[in-house]
Order: structure tokens, then sequence, then C-alpha cells
């Protein structure tokens, strides 16, 4: 028996007519969601669009006894993201789980790159993320029960050449989540980021044929559904592919301090082994985190008390 289920659950999953969208949207309907399969059916690159693909996944789901309705808004629009999300609540009264997976390449290296191919990919990926979560949120407010995940990359975590906007993109993801996790707390809003590896046709032609038949989209949907799950983690981003299931995280150094005139780049420079020495490293819970310890660093080097 599964015992994590969906039953009387609605999922938005954007970019769900093929690739990993397809995988999530047939995973979670599979075990009792409702899913709306947002599409624009466009080519790789973003160009062009078709609803075929988001309707055939709509039918998959109901030939399987489930629940789907298609929606084909491209998500950095945000009216059409608005009526996608206003044609679920007026069908199904929810919107419980929200998979941001839509995404397209425009790769060149900075070089040789137009703004505009930069601004399209950051509007996909960030822009469209931040339009469908953020319809969703107040509904996820008022239910007191939310789950989003946003869908980086290891190109924005780790970076890849020729993807700046993708990467920046991408890596805007962890962003987003690290401050809709805060607020999203106290709703019971949970917020994390997968960070997949699959064979689609995004990576097509940059897989040998032995891997890429070992990274096949089903093997991460597991991960995801762990994630939008009722006893899901918040504030997680989840490495997948192939079955391999990983965390990665952001840690700071203890570092030093440096007071008056000591405080030169030559000392940042000479100390530069120490500054960096990960012995100790920890993650910050949030941004005043990081304010509080400079400032009783500094207080406990000048000798002064300071109660923060
Ligand atoms: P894919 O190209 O197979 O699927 C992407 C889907 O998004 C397509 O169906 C496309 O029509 C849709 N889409 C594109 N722009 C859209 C828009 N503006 N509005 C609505 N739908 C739109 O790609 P995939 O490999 O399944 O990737 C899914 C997500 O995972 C993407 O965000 C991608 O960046 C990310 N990702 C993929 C890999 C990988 O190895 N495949 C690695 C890291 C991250």
């Amino acid at each position: 028996m599964d015992n994590i289920r969906f039953d009387g659950r609605v999922a938005i999953v954007t970019g769900a007519g093929t690739g990993l969208g397809r995988s999530h949207a047939l995973g979670l309907a599979a075990r009792g969601a409702r899913v709306v399969v947002n599409d624009l059916g466009v080519s790789q690159d973003g160009t062009g669009a078709t609803s075929e693909a988001s309707e055939a996944v709509v039918a998959e789901i109901r030939a399987m006894g489930g629940w789907a309705m298609a929606h084909g808004c491209d998500v950095s629009d945000e009216a059409g993201v608005n009526d996608m999300v206003a044609q679920a609540m007026d069908l199904w009264g929810r919107i419980d789980i929200c998979v941001n997976n839509a995404g397209i390449l425009m790769d060149k290296t900075f070089a040789k790159m137009e703004m505009s191919a930069f601004r399209k990919v950051v509007d996909v990926h960030l822009i469209g993320s931040a339009n469908v979560a953020h319809a969703c949120w107040p509904i996820m407010r008022a239910q007191q029960y939310g789950r989003v995940v946003f869908t980086s990359s290891a190109s924005g975590l780790y970076g890849n050449f020729g993807q700046s906007n993708y990467g920046a993109a991408k890596a805007a993801m962890m962003g987003l989540m690290n401050v809709l996790h805060l607020e999203g707390a106290r709703d019971n809003i949970r917020v994390n980021t997968l960070a997949p590896t699959a064979a689609t046709r995004m990576t097509e032609n940059l897989l040998p044929p032995e891997a890429a038949a070992l990274l096949a989209p089903e093997t991460i949907t597991p991960g995801l559904l762990y994630l939008v799950s009722e006893d899901a983690p918040s504030h997680v981003i989840l490495g997948a592919g192939a079955g391999s299931y990983t965390q990665t995280r952001i840690y700071e150094t203890p570092g030093i301090t440096l007071l008056d005139e000591a405080n030169t780049p030559e000392t940042v420079a000479a100390q530069f082994a120490q500054i960096t020495d990960p012995e100790n490293q920890t993650e910050m819970a949030d941004a005043f985190s990081q304010t509080k310890k400079y400032a009783l660093n500094a207080a406990q080097a000048r000798g002064l008390k300071l109660d923060w």
C-alpha cells in the first residue's frame, strides 16, 4: 500500500506536456491528485505553441481513471496564469500543490548572447515560477496548506558553460525558495527546490546513450512527490537523477573579524585561507542571522557587550 497519497489535493504542474513535467503530472494523478496539466507546447528554445502535448497527458490521466485539465498559458504571462488558477478554482475549488517546471534553453556564451535571450530565459523560469506561485499563494494561505516546488538545475547551483541566462534563472529559484519558505511557514506552506538531471529533449544531444537510458524522468518523480506530500520538508534543494537523491546546502565559514586599521585588503589577502576554511561552517537560518553573527563577532573582538 502506497501511503503517500494526494486524494482530494489539487496540483498545478507547469510544462507538463513532456519530459519531467509529464512524469510529475502522471505521478501525482496516479496517487489521487487532480492535476492541472499546463503547457505552452513550445519547442526547446521557446518558439511555436501547441496544446497537443498537454491534452495528450490529460487523456493519459483520464484513461487511468484520474482527474486532469489542460491549460496552455505561457507561465511568463501573468494574466494567462491567473486565468489558469481561476479555472482550476472553478473546477476543483482549491490548489494544494504548485510544481514549477516549465522551462526553455537559449544557450550561447555570454560574449555572444543578446540581452533579449537573457531576458527571455529569465522571464520563463524566474518570472514564470513567481507568477504561478504568486497566483496560488493567497489560496494556499487561506487553506492553511500549500506545497510549492521550484525546479532549479546544476547549471544554476554549480555553473555550466554557455548558460549564463539559464544558470542565473535557475540559481534564482533558490533565492525565491529561501524567502517563500520563511513567509509560508506560518500558513503551513512548504517550499522546496528540485535540481533534476534527466534524459529529455532538453538534454537529447548532450548525454551518451548509455547514460541517457539510466536518466529517465520517472527516476526523479518519486523525489518530487515526497517534496509536495503532506509530510514534506521545507527549504530543501533536492538533487535527483537516475535514482540518486542528494541535498545541496549553502554554508558560511566562521571567518575572521578585522577591526579598524587591521581591516585592509592586504589583511584580507593574508588571511584568505582562514576566511575560506570550511571547518565549523554553518547554515544561516535567514539573512539577519548573518548580520547578527558579524555584529556579535565585532562586539566580541572589541570587548563590547551586545544583547542581540
Ligand atoms: P522539456 O523541454 O522536455 O519540457 C519543458 C516543457 O515546458 C515543454 O513541454 C514546454 O512546452 C514547456 N514550456 C516551455 N516554456 C513554457 C512556458 N513559457 N509556459 C508553459 N510551458 C512552457 O524539458 P525537461 O527536461 O522536462 O525540463 C523540465 C524542467 O527541468 C525545466 O525547468 C528544466 O530547466 C529543468 N531541468 C531539466 C534538466 C534535465 O536534465 N532535463 C536538468 C536540470 C533542470
